[in-house]
């Protein structure tokens, strides 16, 4: 783990806040719903080695994953539990993690057919089928049409022993479009148990992310599976909380008269005489050029302008109204300094994407130090 006293950027991962968010999500769950646990991308940027610890002491019986290194990280981790990929994998990718035991999801009997000429039929594993109920068209089995219904008898015949799932993914959690596509899930289950020798018991049935559950509507699954809520992403405080910060470190401060310009292009230039520091953050650190016009920072527990355009390792804060400043000081990019925050509101406006694009990046290409109870 990173020290932060040697670091000049890195993401500050809040192990007692994730612990909090992970308890207000099970409270939250629909009754006789259990939680799988999403852990793809390196759990949101948070580091899987941090989180799968309060998963196991909270006996989380599922985690959902992504690419085979993140099933690995999860087994590293101790978790013995179902481990299930979301999304379909190639038949190689599947052979190189039989040993991690991952569930695989399908909604293709063409994929089901390579997958046993790879594999063969002992090796296979348990498979869990996904429907195209909620209409994502991404890899779900689509049973509306006579082909897709063929599909699935057609998958049922080549894995008979193999399916220990069935389930979808929602598209939107509007809630009229989120109750079409519950209704839609629960038309497919009844033609599926009426139509093939598969019984309700015998399959664990999961739909629903984290903003179902914000939803309040009920999807009536054996599980929902959530991320970015564990995370802090949606969710009302004070029960749900960041737990991930962006911080950086001044490394050099200049005062520069009125009529500078600042960065690439001179897309800025001062109109009086002003103290200028240099950051080290920049858009290879995931702090995006679109913070451009109108990022801002937090120093000494102050909110001041980023100004000009954003460089690969620097950013330069107009510094001119702070008493004193030095050499070293932290920066906040994103996240809590004194009574001041930067919020997900203000950074999802200004860059035109989701907090959880953003985890996802900011966590792979910044040290991380992490904050333990
Ligand atoms: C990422 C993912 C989830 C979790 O979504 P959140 O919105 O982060 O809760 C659930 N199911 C599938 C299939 C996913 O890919």
């Amino acid at each position: 783990m990173a020290d932060a006293a040697t670091e000049s950027s890195w993401c500050e991962i809040s192990v007692p806040k994730i612990a909090g968010n992970l308890l207000s999500t099970l409270k939250r769950m629909p009754d006789n719903t259990q939680l799988c646990a999403v852990v793809k991308s390196d759990a949101y940027g948070h580091g899987i080695e941090n989180v799968v610890p309060l998963l196991m002491e909270q006996n989380i019986g599922c985690i959902g994953i992504s690419s085979n290194a993140e099933a690995r990280a999860v087994r590293s981790a101790g978790f013995a539990g179902r481990l299930l990929r979301l999304r379909t994998a190639t038949p190689q990718e599947v052979k190189s993690a039989i040993g991690d035991r991952i569930e695989e999801m399908f909604g293709a009997p063409a994929a089901v057919r390579s997958l046993i000429e790879t594999l063969g039929q002992e090796a296979l594993p348990k498979l869990h089928i996904s429907l195209n109920a909620g209409g994502m068209s991404r890899d779900g089995l689509e049973l509306s049409t006579a082909r897709g219904r063929a599909g699935f008898f057609e998958m049922l015949e080549l894995v008979p022993d193999q399916i220990v799932g069935l389930c979808t993914h929602f598209p939107s959690n509007e809630p009229v479009e989120l109750a079409e596509s519950i209704q839609r899930f629960h038309d497919d289950q009844a033609w599926i148990f009426t139509n093939c020798d598969l019984r309700r018991q015998d399959v664990l049935v999961h739909a629903g992310s984290t903003l179902t559950l914000h939803s309040g509507q009920d999807p009536k699954a054996d599980m929902m599976r959530c991320g970015a809520i564990l995370y802090g992403i949606a969710g009302p405080r004070p029960d749900f909380q960041s737990a991930l910060a962006l911080k950086s470190r001044v490394v050099s401060i200049g005062e520069y008269p009125k009529g500078s310009t600042i960065g690439y292009d001179r897309s800025c230039c001062l109109s009086e005489d002003k103290v200028l520091a240099s950051i080290a953050l920049g858009y290879a650190n995931g702090y995006s050029r679109r913070f451009s016009d109108g990022g801002e920072v937090l120093i000494r527990g102050q909110r001041l302008p980023v100004m000009g355009k954003i460089s690969m390792n620097t950013i330069v804060a107009d510094v001119t109204s702070l008493p004193a400043i030095d050499v070293g000081d932290e920066v906040v990019a994103f996240g809590q300094q004194g009574s001041q925050v930067i919020s997900s509101v203000a950074i999802e406006d200004l860059t035109g994407t989701i907090m959880a694009d953003l985890y996802a990046d900011w966590g792979q290409r910044n040290a991380r130090v992490v904050i333990q109870p």
